[in-house]
């Protein structure tokens, strides 16, 4: 089943008296329980791409259906009602408020949602258990390592069972490593059947998904299977 189907996307931002054509014409179709890496150099459109796509922002021209449902000409309200129920976002600095601990910042979205309190603590209890951070749902975003912090916020993606996990360049505040651990976090959650999409410049991290779409100018290059993904080692010992 498509949950993304986009066809002949553009979007053109107006810059003062000028038009930046960020998406020239980009069509794709994304499956429930794909992962999938776009790459691309800077300014190719990546990001505009996945704004699209988590209903944060709407193409100028073209068609975006969304589980069936026609988003692209939504209003911010209605893409706003959209995007808290069913896309779940990590991005590459993570995101967190500062000054509330893991538990709170995984219950937020499930406070968007009207989730009653008792039922949005269980439920965020266990989206940090699921990531590794049981033992750390009082610490705060400046107590926790980098890992640990993207663990939150990959938690908070997970909370409200989202359709699909958009990542933008996971692991770019990370050193390898660590990069790595969350690369296996991810590749558990797409194990369990989730539709994920993901960002990042690294060949290497791109490896993971099973596919890699190429951005260049706005336009796909290239869209293809990866034959031998890398999957990671199973993540028990290092909680980073
Ligand atoms: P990437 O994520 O691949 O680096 P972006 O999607 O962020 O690329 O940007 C694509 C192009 O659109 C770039 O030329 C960028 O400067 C421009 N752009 C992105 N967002 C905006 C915006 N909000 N207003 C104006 N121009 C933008
Ligand atoms: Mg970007």
């Amino acid at each position: 089943m498509n949950i993304i189907n986009i066809e002949h996307i553009a979007k053109i931002y107006q810059v003062g008296s000028e038009e930046v054509h960020a998406l020239r014409d980009v069509s794709l179709r994304i499956d429930k329980g794909e992962y999938v890496a776009i790459m691309g150099p800077s300014g190719s459109g990546k990001s505009t791409l996945m704004n699209i796509i988590g209903c944060l922002d709407t193409p100028t021209k073209g068609l975006y259906d969304f589980k069936g449902v026609n988003v692209s000409e939504m209003s911010d309200n209605e893409l706003a009602a959209i995007r808290n129920r069913e896309i779940g976002f990590v991005f590459q600095t993570f995101n967190l408020l500062p000054r509330s601990d893991a538990l709170h910042n995984v219950e937020l979205p499930l406070i968007y949602a009207g989730v009653p309190a008792h039922v949005r603590k269980e439920r965020a209890r266990l989206a940090l258990e699921q990531v590794g951070l049981a033992d750390r749902i009082h610490h705060k975003p400046n107590e926790l390592s980098g890992g640990q912090r993207q663990r939150v916020a990959i938690a908070r993606a997970l909370v409200t069972d989202p359709a699909i996990i958009l990542a933008d360049e996971p692991t770019g505040n990370l050193d390898t490593k660590t990069g790595e651990d969350i690369m296996a976090l991810f590749n558990e959650i797409y194990e369990q059947g989730n539709t994920i999409i993901l960002v990042t410049h690294e060949e290497y991290i791109a490896e993971h998904a099973e596919r890699i779409i190429r951005i260049r100018d706005g336009l796909i290059e290239k869209d293809e299977k990866v034959l031998n993904r890398y999957v990671p080692q199973k993540n028990g010992a290092s909680k980073t």
